[in-house]
C-alpha cells in the first residue's frame, strides 16, 4: 500500500495517480449509509399523521388557495377530491443525475395542479384532469411495484402539492408493505407550512422549483401573486426539516434540498434576486440546478384576436392578431442563463448541477 507523509512526496507521484487519488468528495454532505425518515417514525407519530391527513381532506385549507372544503364531498380550486389522480407512473430518467442515478426516479406524476403556470412545461397532465383515480394504499402499493419491479432509487412525487394528505397517507402504507427508498416531494413551493408539517418525517428530498420573484411577475404567469412570498417560506421550511443535499459514495442524492430555478426569457434579473435570497436566506451550500430548457408551452404563443371597439359596423380590418404572453414566446438566451449563473457565483453558491469535471459524481 502507498502512503505519503510530506506535501513534497506528492509531486514525485506520476500525474495519472494524482489523478486517481482526487476523489473531490466534500465530506460533509457525504454519506456512509442512509435509512429513509418515514422508517424512523414511530407508531404514535405515525397513527397522529394518519388522524392529521384525515382531517385535513374533511376541510382542506392544506395550500394557499384555502379552500376550506370537505373533499370527501365536493372539490376545491385543484379540482381533486379525495382520491389522487395519477396520470403517470414509471422509472424516468429525464431528472439530475444524483435523482436518476443508474435505474431510474420512480416517478409519480400528479394531475392538475394548485398554479395554472402560462408556460407550464407539463401542461398536458397539470392542467388536465386525466389519469386513474387511486387510493392512498393503491398508490402505496404502486411505490412498492416502483422499488421491488423497477429497482429505481427513489419516489418521486411530481406536482404533489394539492394531494398532500393522500400522499402521506400513501407513504405511510408503503413502509408497512416494505419500502425502504428515499421519498422525494418535487414541488413548485406554492406549498403551505401546514402541508409541509404533515409531510416532515415522511420525506427525506425536497425538491422544489423558485419560479420568479415580483408578483406582478407571478400573478400575470403563474395567476398567484404571493407565489414568491409563499415559495420563501416553503423553502426555509423544507430546509429546516432536512437541510443541504447529501449523497451516498455512489453519486446518489439520499436527502436535504436540491432548488431548481428554469431561467425564463427576459427574467433574468429575478433569478438573480433568488439565487441571492437562497445564499442569504437559505444556505450557501443549497444544491441549485439552474434550468436553460424554456420552451414556449401551454397558452405562450397562442393567437388571440382583439377586436377594435370604437362603435360602428366592424370590418376585417378591425381586427387585430396578438400573440398571448409574447414577451416570453421565445427560447431563453445563452447569456440570459449564465447572468443568473453569475449573479449564483456572487452570491456565494458553489454547488450546482454541472456535468462532473472529473470522473466521479458531483457531491
Ligand atoms: S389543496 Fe385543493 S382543495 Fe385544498 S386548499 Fe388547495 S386548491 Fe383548495
Amino acid at each position: 500500500m502507498l502512503t505519503l507523509t510530506t506535501r513534497q512526496s506528492l509531486h514525485h507521484l506520476p500525474s495519472s495517480l494524482l489523478r486517481k487519488r482526487s476523489l473531490h468528495l466534500a465530506p460533509p454532505f457525504l454519506l456512509d449509509d442512509y435509512t429513509p425518515r418515514y422508517l424512523q417514525l414511530s407508531e404514535v407519530d405515525a397513527a397522529k399523521k394518519r388522524s392529521q391527513a384525515y382531517a385535513h381532506l374533511a376541510k382542506c385549507n392544506l395550500c394557499p388557495r384555502k379552500c376550506g372544503v370537505n373533499r370527501f364531498e365536493k372539490t376545491g380550486w385543484c379540482l381533486i377530491g379525495e382520491k389522487a389522480k395519477v396520470n403517470v407512473i414509471a422509472p424516468h430518467f429525464g431528472e439530475e443525475p444524483c435523482i436518476q442515478g443508474h435505474h431510474g426516479s420512480g416517478s409519480v406524476f400528479f394531475s392538475m395542479c394548485n398554479l395554472r403556470c402560462v408556460f407550464c412545461q407539463n401542461h398536458d397532465i397539470s392542467h388536465q384532469r386525466n389519469g386513474m383515480d387511486l387510493t392512498p394504499e393503491e398508490l402505496g402499493d404502486w411505490y412498492m411495484k416502483l422499488q421491488e419491479v423497477g429497482n429505481v432509487h427513489n419516489i418521486n412525487l411530481i406536482t404533489p402539492e394539492h394531494v398532500v394528505p393522500q400522499v402521506a397517507l400513501s407513504i405511510l402504507h408503503a413502509r408497512s408493505q416494505g419500502l425502504r427508498i428515499p421519498i422525494i416531494y418535487n414541488t413548485s413551493s406554492y406549498d403551505s407550512l401546514e402541508s409541509l408539517a404533515l409531510l416532515d418525517g415522511l420525506v427525506d428530498i425536497y425538491l422544489p422549483d423558485f419560479k420568479v420573484w415580483e408578483p406582478s411577475t407571478s400573478k400575470r404567469l403563474l395567476k398567484a401573486d404571493d407565489y414568491a412570498a409563499t415559495a420563501r417560506e416553503s423553502i426555509k421550511a423544507m430546509h429546516a426539516q432536512v437541510g443541504d443535499l447529501c449523497f451516498t459514495g455512489d453519486g446518489i442524492a439520499k436527502s436535504g434540498v436540491l432548488v431548481r430555478h428554469l431561467v425564463m426569457p427576459g427574467l433574468e434579473e429575478e433569478g438573480a434576486k433568488i439565487m441571492r435570497w437562497l445564499a442569504e436566506e437559505v444556505s450557501r451550500d443549497v444544491f441549485v440546478n439552474i434550468m436553460e430548457q424554456y420552451r414556449p408551452s401551454a397558452h405562450v404563443g397562442k393567437v388571440q384576436t382583439r377586436r377594435k371597439t370604437h362603435g360602428g359596423e366592424e370590418t376585417e380590418g378591425d381586427k387585430k392578431e396578438e400573440r398571448r404572453y409574447a414577451e416570453i414566446n421565445r427560447a431563453v438566451k445563452g447569456e440570459e442563463v449564465e447572468s443568473v449563473r453569475k449573479a449564483a457565483e456572487r452570491a456565494g453558491l458553489w454547488r450546482f448541477c454541472d456535468p462532473p469535471k472529473h470522473d466521479g459524481f458531483n457531491i
